[in-house]
């Protein structure tokens, strides 16, 4: 049986950093995953400058190299119309997981974890700490950082249940040559009314664009015609078995992310934005945090496991607030005057994309667009009070 201090089980962004953070603190360490790299996930593949800081603070090479488009502008649109064009000082970037997860993983592996892919874990034991792989492997652990997705086996293992159906977001999505559309690279574009409790969206990825649409399935009756409508309207035709599909948590924030010496991050940790579905930025961090909590007290799993706790409970403080507010922007009742109010505040989308750029606290972002909605409804009132006189 092979033996580590720490086993990470998912190569995604929450378990490349994971493994290279404790690799570099000189744990032995082994990072999982049941895919082959490169691999593909599906994603919007959108970076925000909140994602940037947090890779530079744990990774060492140049993000730019996968970077494939940067933006300083997005479109937000009702419907097909377009209600608010915003620019940023800080680009948005895009990237395709392809090469953005190898390229974690590779720095993992150069940090000195070692991976072990194309076999799944399919059994976890918390009382032995071994861990059985697909071809029969067992590997015994220290510690174990659960970073396998939305569908984790280690959350399974400790919960019984990885994933809430009711908090879960379907992102479907495709990606298209560039050459068989007239959009540009330049204008990411977000839909909002397309769809209930979600939204549509199309963005660059090199010399593809991605469509994609991500909702609360059961507030849709037929999601996945919701997407062929808008597919056919913005490329004319719906590529056959191309759309896929997979879950997102929505709001599906664990009360404790682990258990004695097991630790769950990213998306089986349900670290995801409600409003945006951003998770790669969330993913990264909770993977350093459980690294760093585990390095800063590795004999004592209780302390590291506190120690964890209480960061992961600061991360899932913030997603709450976003969370408050998704009901306004997404909710049948306050939809329609969420609407109508985005042509009349640019501030909205500007205080959310400094919100994504983390320029700004949480705390302070829900104060300003309260505050900013507010003076919307009061210049309406005045308004309509002044035609009825
Ligand atoms: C359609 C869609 C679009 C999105 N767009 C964006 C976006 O533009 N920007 C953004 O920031 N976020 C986006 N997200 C969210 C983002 O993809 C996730 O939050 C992020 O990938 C979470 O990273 P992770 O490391 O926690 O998990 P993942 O990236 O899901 O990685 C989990 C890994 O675990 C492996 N695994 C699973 N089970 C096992 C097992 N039993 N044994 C071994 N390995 C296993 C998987 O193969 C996988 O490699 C999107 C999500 C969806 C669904």
């Amino acid at each position: 049986m092979a033996v580590y201090d720490v086993a990470v089980v998912g190569a995604g962004p929450a378990g490349s950093a994971a493994a290279r953070t404790c690799a570099l603190a000189g744990f032995s360490t082994c990072i999982i995953d049941k895919s082959h790299f490169p691999r593909q996930k599906l994603c919007g593949g959108l970076l925000t400058l909140r994602a940037k800081k947090i890779y530079d603070r744990v990774f060492e090479r140049k993000l730019e190299e996968v970077i494939l488009h940067e933006s300083h502008s997005a479109e937000l649109l009702s419907g097909d119309s377009a209600v608010l064009k915003l620019s940023h000082a800080a680009p948005i970037c895009f990237t395709d997981r392809i090469l953005f997860d190898e390229f974690l993983l590779k720095q993992a592996v150069q940090a000195g974890a070692h991976a072990i892919t194309g076999v799944a874990v399919k059994h976890v034991d918390t009382k032995a700490n071994t861990l059985v792989l697909s071809d029969g492997t067992q590997i015994q652990y220290k510690y174990l950082i659960g970073c396998d997705g939305v569908h984790s086996t280690i959350a399974h293992a400790l919960w019984g249940q990885p994933l809430n159906l009711k908090h879960a977001a379907l992102g479907l999505e495709l990606d298209v040559p560039l050459t068989d559309t007239n959009y540009s690279p330049d204008n990411p574009q977000v839909f909002f009314g397309k769809v209930n409790w979600g939204y549509g969206w199309i963005f660059p990825k090199g010399d593809k664009l991605c469509l994609g649409m991500a909702a609360l399935p059961h507030k849709n009756s037929d999601l996945r015609k919701c997407f062929h409508d808008f597919l056919l309207n913005h490329i004319g035709y719906i590529p056959k078995n191309k759309t896929q599909g997979h879950w997102l948590p929505y709001c599906d924030f664990k009360r404790h992310a682990g258990k004695g010496n097991v630790m769950l991050c990213g998306d089986a940790a349900g670290l995801v934005d409600p409003i945006t579905g951003e998770g790669i930025a969330y993913a990264i961090h909770s993977g350093y945090l459980a690294a760093m909590a585990i390095t800063a007290s590795f004999g004592d799993a209780k302390a590291a496991q506190a120690a964890y706790r209480k960061e992961y409970k600061r991360i899932v403080s913030k997603l709450k607030i976003t969370a408050k507010l998704s009901l306004l922007i997404y909710s049948k009742l306050s939809r329609k005057l969420f609407l109508r109010a985005l042509p009349h505040s640019e501030r909205f989308g500007k205080l959310h994309l400094d919100l994504m750029a983390d320029n700004i606290s949480y705390p302070a972002y829900k104060r300003e667009i309260l505050k900013e909605l507010g003076l919307l409804i009061t210049r309406k009132l005045t308004r309509n009070k002044r035609l009825f006189k």
